[in-house]
């Protein structure tokens, strides 16, 4: 992961609570989900086959909930959910909320973890429905 957060944030456990965006935004191979539509198992607030879940399901944790990066990327607030990938940090926007990703302060972090993770070979790319972006630390 080549955020430069190794350390997770102190502070109060998170939880995902009511947010589905992990069961909507990304497409899930083994679910034969495509992007940006929800899981068939979704309903409004979570999985309706929780207990059953497959274990891609159980494995995944975004960078918010793993404490990784700070309290304003809840993934509710800031419509969007971040993830590492090897040396890519993953940003899917939700498409509903096109432009957030380019005001601060998320414009401003991404470009600091672009910057910092660029020496190590790391990069950070942005998915807006079918619109991809490398974030450049000079942007
Ligand atoms: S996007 Fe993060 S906070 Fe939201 S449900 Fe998935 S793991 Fe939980
Ligand atoms: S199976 Fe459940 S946890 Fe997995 S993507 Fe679908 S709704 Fe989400």
């Amino acid at each position: 992961m080549p955020i430069p957060v190794s350390q997770p944030i102190a502070g109060p456990a998170r939880r995902c609570g009511t947010c589905t965006l992990c069961c909507r935004l990304p497409d899930i191979e083994e679910l034969d989900k495509p992007a940006n539509q929800p899981c068939r198992h979704c309903n409004q607030t979570g999985c309706r086959i929780y207990e059953a879940r497959p274990q891609l399901c159980r494995d995944f944790l975004c960078l918010w909930m793993e404490g990784h990066i700070g309290p304003e990327w809840h993934p509710q607030d800031s419509h969007m959910m971040v993830y590492g990938q090897g040396a890519q940090v993953t940003v899917l926007v939700d498409p509903a909320f096109p432009d957030v990703w380019q005001r601060p302060p998320y414009s401003d972090q991404m470009r600091r973890w672009a910057s910092q993770a660029e020496p190590k070979g790391g990069y950070v790319i942005v998915f807006i429905g079918d619109t991809v972006v490398k974030i450049s630390p000079q942007m």
